[in-house]
């Protein structure tokens, strides 16, 4: 049986199944790049990870797409909430709660043919699995961590999800290099706006 926690993380990746997957959606500039957008690039992203054998064809990962693209629109919808320092509704948490049990599975014992050599044997859908998998790593890491360092990128342009682990806590941009400069040249920008405009002050804040 696959262990995910096994997988090494990839660089720039936070550790978590279910932020990787979310943010396989990647906004640049409010423009998104989905990098699991078909059956070939979603069965690589999960074969990657150890959540699928490679005998799972590109045929029946791009038949699951929509189960897929559904999952990763809960887990967004999820995080967006607990970013926001709300309570998931019911109908929230039973659509996480779906996705775990649709991966129920049990093991068997197989026998080889020489009766000497046994193998035990996940039996369950492969790609129901995958996505109770991700689902689960959502629903262990808010039931071990603190959800409000869970955070969606402020650059609205941007959204990544990513887990604030800064030790005061303050982190609003998914990198300060990018997205915090972005965002400081935009205030900074603004402010330049104001004070060249001394007859007609716009009292806009920057944001
Ligand atoms: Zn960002």
């Amino acid at each position: 049986m696959n262990d995910i926690h096994d997988a090494p993380p990839e660089p720039g990746s936070e550790g978590e199944l279910f932020l990787d997957f979310v943010n396989t959606v990647e906004l640049t500039g409010g423009v998104p790049a989905d990098h699991a957008s078909g059956g070939r690039e979603l069965r690589e992203w999960l074969h990657a990870r150890g959540l699928i054998g490679s005998s799972v064809t590109v045929a029946t990962v791009e038949h699951q797409l929509p189960a897929f693209r559904e999952l990763r629109g809960v887990i967004r919808e999820l995080v967006e909430r607990l970013s926001e320092g709300k309570r998931l509704t019911a109908a929230q948490l039973s659509k996480l709660n779906r996705a775990m049990r649709d991966g129920v599975h049990y093991h068997q014992l197989l026998q080889g043919a020489d009766g000497h050599r046994f193998t035990v044997g996940q039996v369950g859908d492969d790609l129901d699995q995958a996505r109770a998998a991700i689902a689960g790593s959502l629903a262990h890491y808010v039931a071990d961590h603190s959800v409000d360092r869970l955070r969606v990128c402020a650059n609205d342009g941007c959204r990544w999800v990513f887990v604030d682990r800064s030790p005061g806590g303050r982190r609003r941009w998914c990198d300060m290099k990018v997205c915090g400069n972005r965002a400081k040249v935009a205030r900074h920008r603004a402010r330049r706006r104001e004070a060249t405009a001394p007859t007609r002050r716009s009292g806009a804040r920057p944001s």
